[in-house]
């Protein structure tokens, strides 16, 4: 460890059984309220914590939960505000892919009970953005199931961007790997940000998948920069790896300048051949969500962190703690798993204090008006407030805009 405000960590480290001490430090007591300050005061000036500090926060029992969700609370605040960021799954084809993504159900070594559909026609893409944009959505994202879009999915997702783009929707697509040429064709038809996630670290790689590499991966992302398209590109925790290779993945994003970063907690669906979520050699427990999701806010001050798979599932009764480190959520499900609904979401966003980006809080579903009309003054001391993140390396502050984000993963 590189600080000597982490010479005072306590206890055995959090999978000690596992995994030895990469900081070379005497963990035997807490750290001191001085470390935590300067995690967030890191943050906050948009300086990542360095990579020694990161394992020590997944590493160490003298991790003190409430200073360090308030450390990266601290640094959310400074970027997004109280402001959350709401986004929905959408599916354009599922299911029927050759690769062997070990934690999807759509792959083709997978058991999982997954109902495959070819691709979606323009039509019907095309109504579902509008359906979406009447519901208040801003950004509609369509994920495609497969190793990676052919010219004609190319062609076809195209002519589905430049109608959805026509009627003032911004777009997102999740397609799998992608060359220069598909993204710049992409581009050039008016997406506005790609959805691949490297899910793991390099090393880690191949224990998830043996289809494709890491550099593919990497290769898609840099493609999808090269052409000018946002990146969104997370992780997938829970999948075997070491407290290490989520440190590294975390780094790598940032070096990426990931925009958006949704973090995954894997779900124990039957039929994945990775289905038994553990990290560092235990299983994975709230507490152990938040020191990740605090950990990825410190390494990335700048990024939309996104609570995405998994957050009903693994945080459990502690959801709302985790809207301090992250300030987007999926809500309504993911792409093969039910998820809580949007009442109960938006519920859970304002109790913390909290306040969901709404496009149009005259849209929400005439169920869930009441709740927003009475809480958001609360929560706000006025509207609900329409925020969009800061741009990595922008100025501090936000940039008001009407949004209410639907996207997909791959
Ligand atoms: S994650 Fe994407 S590429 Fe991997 S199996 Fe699933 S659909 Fe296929």
């Amino acid at each position: 460890m590189s600080s000597a405000a982490l010479s005072a960590v306590a206890g055995p480290p959090r999978g000690a059984s596992d995994e030895s001490d990469p900081t070379g430090i005497d963990m035997t007591q807490h750290l001191t309220a001085d470390c935590y300050e300067r995690w967030s005061a890191l943050g906050r000036d948009n300086q990542p914590i360095d990579p020694a500090d990161a394992a020590a926060i997944l590493h160490g029992d003298g991790i003190d939960l409430l200073p360090l969700v308030h450390a990266a609370g601290q640094v959310r605040r400074v970027f997004f505000g109280q402001s959350v960021t709401i986004h929905v799954l959408d599916n354009v084809r599922n299911g029927a892919c050759p690769e062997d993504c070990g934690y999807c159900g759509q792959s083709k070594d997978s058991d999982a009970a997954v109902r495959p559909y070819k691709i979606k026609s323009v039509e019907e893409i095309v109504g579902q953005a509008l359906d979406a944009q009447r519901s208040g959505a801003y950004r509609f994202c369509m994920a495609l199931s497969g190793r990676g879009p052919t010219d004609r999915d190319v062609e076809h997702m195209c002519q589905a961007i430049r109608r959805i783009k026509s009627h003032g929707i911004r777009t997102c697509l999740s397609a799998g790997l992608l060359d220069d040429e598909k993204a710049r064709r992409l581009k050039e038809a008016g997406l506005d940000r790609l959805n691949h996630n490297l899910n793991t670290s390099a090393s880690h790689y191949a224990q998830v998948c043996t289809t494709h590499t890491f550099e593919d991966r990497l290769g898609t992302l840099r493609a999808a920069r090269e052409a000018g398209i946002g990146l969104c590109s997370g992780l997938i925790v829970g999948m075997g790896e070491s407290y290490d290779d989520l440190v590294e993945v975390a780094c790598t994003l940032r070096e990426l300048r990931a925009e958006s970063i949704p973090v995954n907690f894997l779900l124990p669906i039957e039929g994945n051949r990775l289905r038994q979520p553990c990290s560092g050699g235990r299983a994975l427990d709230p507490a152990f969500v938040l020191r990740v999701l605090c950990m990825v806010r410190l390494v990335n001050p700048t990024a939309e962190v996104r609570i995405a798979a998994g957050r009903e599932h693994h945080l459990r009764s502690l959801q709302s703690l985790a809207l301090w480190p992250a300030n987007s959520l999926f809500m309504e499900g993911y792409l093969l798993s039910e998820g809580q609904s949007a009442g109960e979401t938006l519920k859970m966003i304002f109790d913390a204090g909290f306040e969901p980006v709404l496009d149009n809080p005259s849209a929400v579903p005439p169920e869930l008006r009441e709740l927003v009309e009475n809480q958001a003054p609360r929560a706000s001391g006025g509207a609900v407030t329409e925020l969009k993140p800061a741009v990595r390396g922008a100025a501090k502050g936000f940039v008001p805009v009407k949004a209410l984000t639907v996207r997909g993963s791959d």
